[in-house]
């Protein structure tokens, strides 16, 4: 540790890396100091310290899918190269049968552990399409956990159902739903909200469906994209937002920080932003994130899927714990043209061998499956 003590004495950030190290979390001013700072290989080598004292010389993933069960959307977010409106030739909707073929052959192949379940906001689905899923892979797949449905997803199918989404989110328990994305998050901010998803719900409404999910027993993922319009003074109110409400609830189970991917969207096409941020900058925040988050927020996500496995296993020294999912049938991504979206356990579990670290397979809720 003598020669990160060295360091952290020579940087501007030395009184917020010390105070981390101490244990105590930083305000949003000093978050604000650490987004702006430049000395992103320091940020990393505490935080990736402060991860290997929790969790060794080990990483986590899981084997899932990804059910993006529609793409017709109302919302028209400009970041989106996903959806479809209504009547579009290329829209789709999957019915219960095609979803249950989709998870049998995943089971059959990988015994997935997991069922990430996203879709567009589609006004001729109502509750009982999603009641029925999650009754179906719950009864016939009882190890497959059901991750589904952002919080604007929840907030639409409220309003579709007129009711409120603290009703729909009891529903959809009840009939299996066992945890809830953070997708939808992007930057809790409303005016960066308004230039790249006017359409979807408040920052202040995504927190209280997620407050909501926590209450009545639904854990949930935070999501942040970033590396579009926000400014540093946006991420740090996002990190503020999501540390208040994890004080308050405990129940986000991970966070998931992940880079804006520009290609084949309305942003670029009006040109809001020209090209994705790369990975020096998805390092910072996967190193800012455990700095901040560390001890509040169990786990860490690195993003391969709009990055690459080369720059998850980095992120993994940079702060980050989880590998996340094999995500076999993404589309939403996939539609940028963002590298591969579907990696093999196997390819995962190579990925972490390579670095030298052990390889924990885990299921919905971070319990341990198998070692590899
Ligand atoms: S991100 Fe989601 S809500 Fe926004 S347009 Fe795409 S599918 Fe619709």
């Amino acid at each position: 540790m003598s020669q990160i003590t060295e360091q952290i004495h020579s940087s501007q950030i030395s009184d917020i890396l010390e105070k981390i190290i101490a244990g105590n979390r930083p305000n949003k001013s000093e978050i604000l100091r650490l987004l702006k700072s430049d000395d992103v290989h320091l940020m990393g080598l505490v935080a990736g310290n402060m991860t290997q004292k929790r969790f060794g010389r080990k990483a986590s993933f899981v084997n899932n899918i990804i059910l993006n069960y529609t793409n017709v959307c109302v919302t028209d977010c400009k970041f989106c190269a996903f959806y479809r409106p209504p009547g579009d030739a290329e829209s789709y909707t999957l019915t219960l049968d095609q979803i249950k073929t989709r998870v049998q052959t995943a089971w059959d192949m990988f015994e997935i552990r997991q069922v990430l379940i996203q879709g567009g906001h589609n006004p001729a689905l109502g509750i009982e399409y999603y009641e029925d899923a999650f009754k179906m892979i719950r009864t016939k797949f009882p190890k497959i956990g059901v991750h589904g449905l952002s919080a604007s997803e929840i907030d639409m199918i409220a309003k579709v159902e007129r009711t409120s989404t603290k009703e729909i989110l009891s529903r959809l328990k009840d009939s299996g739903l066992q945890s809830i994305p953070g997708a939808g998050a992007e930057i809790l901010v409303d005016s960066v909200k308004d230039v790249i998803s006017p359409k979807k719900i408040s920052s202040a409404d995504w927190l209280r469906i997620m407050e909501e999910a926590h209450n009545i027993g639904l854990p949930a993922s935070a999501t942040m994209m970033y590396g579009h319009v926000e400014s540093q003074e946006d991420v740090a109110q996002h990190l503020s937002q999501i540390i208040s409400l994890q004080e308050k609830t405990n129940g986000f189970m991970a966070f998931i920080p992940w880079n804006f991917e520009p290609n084949n969207t309305l942003m670029q096409k009006e040109n809001l932003v020209k090209f994705g941020v790369g990975g020096m900058h998805l390092l910072k925040m996967i190193a800012i994130s455990r700095l901040v988050l560390d001890g509040l927020i169990n786990h860490i996500q690195s993003s391969w899927l709009t990055n690459g496995v080369g720059m998850a296993q980095i992120a993994l020294q940079y702060g980050a714990d989880d590998f996340g999912g094999t995500l076999i049938g993404e589309e939403v991504v996939s539609c940028t043209g963002a590298r591969s979206t579907e990696l093999t356990g196997q390819k995962i579990i190579d990925a972490i061998h390579q670095i030298g670290y052990q390889v924990e397979e885990r299921d919905n809720f971070y319990n341990l499956v198998r070692m590899h």
